[in-house]
């Protein structure tokens, strides 16, 4: 690190859980965040600001005015523009030595492989249960950390996804795929702004201590939060043995 990151990161460096080692690990990272709204905003911002060296940023979407209620990473004068390209602009006005690449697509197919593949660790920000279905396959197969997010109306949901540890549960395990078909999209629905903002930038807490190798991630747990009263709860997610997308990765002990 120079002169200036030593100064841009000193309340990282700080503390004694990250000091100049993890703040190196954080520089040398890779983050993908997967949907440049309400949850994707904050978090990208996040990780820019504390200093992700490498952040993929990907969106098909461009800036609409209904975005701009929560939607932070976005100007008034950016609508009309690729979200993935605009989002670039924010994070690189906040911290210029950083790499942004802008993924102006919906990520799926060998993109999304690709991209996960990688990375160190993956946000997903996105709004529909087919993208983050394909999102965890793709971390399953390459063996890449989830961190996952959720906000519709005033309910917000955190979990976390480590393909490395046995006994960590894929999100298909804990939200098996054809049991959402009653979709709500987030696109289209009433939601709070600041409860994206809280949501997204818990994810984006948890990306940073994967990435920087500190902390406890909230691997294997749920986290539902209601912000109409603020109560937060918190459940273990066990891993499903019969799960058809991580349960032949690392197959159980047999019984005894
Ligand atoms: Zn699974």
């Amino acid at each position: 690190m120079n002169d200036q990151q030593l100064l841009r990161y000193s309340r990282h460096i700080l503390l004694d859980e990250i000091g100049i080692e993890a703040q190196e690990r954080l520089l040398a990272a890779t983050a993908l965040v997967v949907g440049a709204g309400g949850l994707g905003s904050p978090a990208a911002l996040y990780l820019a600001s504390a200093g992700i060296g490498r952040i993929l940023l990907a969106d098909g979407d461009t800036v609409d005015l209904t975005n701009l209620q929560r939607q932070v990473l976005h100007r008034d004068d950016g609508i009309g523009q690729p979200k993935a390209e605009s989002g670039r602009r924010s994070l690189l006005a906040l911290n210029p030595g950083l790499e942004v690449v802008p993924l102006a697509q919906r990520l799926d197919g060998a993109a999304l492989r690709d991209a996960v593949a990688s990375s160190s660790v993956v946000l997903d920000c996105s709004d529909n249960f087919a993208t983050r279905h394909a999102i965890n396959r793709a971390c399953v197969e390459a063996g890449v950390p989830l961190v996952s997010g959720a906000a519709i109306r005033f309910d917000g949901q955190l979990a976390v996804f480590d393909p490395r540890q046995p006994d960590s549960p894929c999100y298909h395990c804990l939200f098996p795929e054809g049991q959402d078909l009653d979709e709500v999209r987030c696109a289209v629905m009433g939601v709070f702004a600041p409860l994206t903002g809280i949501i997204g930038t818990m994810q984006a807490a948890e990306a940073l201590k994967i990435a920087g190798g500190f902390g406890t991630p909230f691997t294997g747990r749920l986290l539902l939060l209601d912000a109409r009263t603020m109560d937060v709860n918190t459940i273990r997610v066990p891993r499903d043995p019969g799960c058809p997308v991580c349960g032949g990765r690392h197959p159980p002990a047999a019984s005894v």
